[in-house]
């Protein structure tokens, strides 16, 4: 599989216009643009060779008296293939388990939409509580499953020096991911991620590794000339 670049928006930009100017500027091969809810209509039918994905969902599918939230069904509707799920901002700021994330995941993979879950440094416990309840549920060998590792240090909004992990740091996390995957009885299709300052300068640094699968930008992904040249990298692997 080429390498992933899925670029999280966030809550940017303010208007519609913005976000189909962005659009146009990040449509390459492999780029997967996660832009908010409402944009995405706009910048799905802007996209012609990027994916689009969406940054959250809610557990229950496909309608229902559920204020706020959006289904699995109405993203696919909107032609929705990726969404990321576990977000350390969503932990953080709304107070997100593991619990609601596991809720998340399941019904991500049963609806035919790709998960990016994001796990921090505390993955030991995020991934136990995160695949238990998938792997009883559902054959979690038909889904294909991205897993983020994401420090919280490293997240360029959490404070101004974040710095990114190293990239052998973040191979022994990937590793240790994978090993307690194999033990939990799980049988793979997951590929890794980094996320966490990614950059233009630095990007090339992971997404050289063949451990890692692609990488997860954040602020990068607004500044149309770093998402072209990480996009170009990515192609070269
Ligand atoms: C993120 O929040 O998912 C992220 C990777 O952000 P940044 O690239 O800005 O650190």
């Amino acid at each position: 599989m080429p390498k992933l670049i899925i670029a999280n928006w966030k809550m940017n930009p303010a208007t519609e216009g913005e976000a189909v100017e962005l659009a146009r500027q990040s449509d390459w091969e492999n780029v997967v643009v996660c832009p908010p809810f409402l944009f995405l209509r706009a910048v799905g039918t802007t996209l012609k060779k990027a994916s689009l994905g969406a940054q959250d969902l809610f557990w229950k599918n496909p309608t229902g008296a559920f204020t706020g939230e959006v289904s699995a069904a109405e993203l696919r509707d909107l032609g929705v293939k990726y969404v990321i799920i576990g977000h350390s901002e969503r932990r953080l700021n709304l107070g997100e388990t593991d619990e609601m994330i596991a809720k998340k995941l399941a019904v991500t993979v049963k609806e035919g939409l790709v998960p990016v879950l994001c796990v921090s440094e505390e993955w030991p416990e995020q991934i136990k509580v995160d695949f238990s309840q998938l792997i009883v549920a559902i054959n979690p060998e038909r889904f294909r499953i991205l897993i983020a590792y994401e420090p919280l240090w490293a997240i360029s909004a959490s404070s101004e020096e974040a710095v990114p992990d190293t990239p052998e740091h973040a191979v022994e996390v990937i590793s240790g991911i994978r090993n307690l995957l194999t033990a939990m009885n799980y049988k793979f299709n997951v590929k890794f991620l980094y996320g966490g300052s990614v950059n233009w300068k630095n990007a090339d640094r992971y997404l050289e590794l063949k451990e890692v699968d692609g990488v997860l930008v954040g602020a990068a992904s607004l500044i149309p000339d770093d998402i072209q040249k990480i996009a170009n990298y990515a192609g070269e692997y």
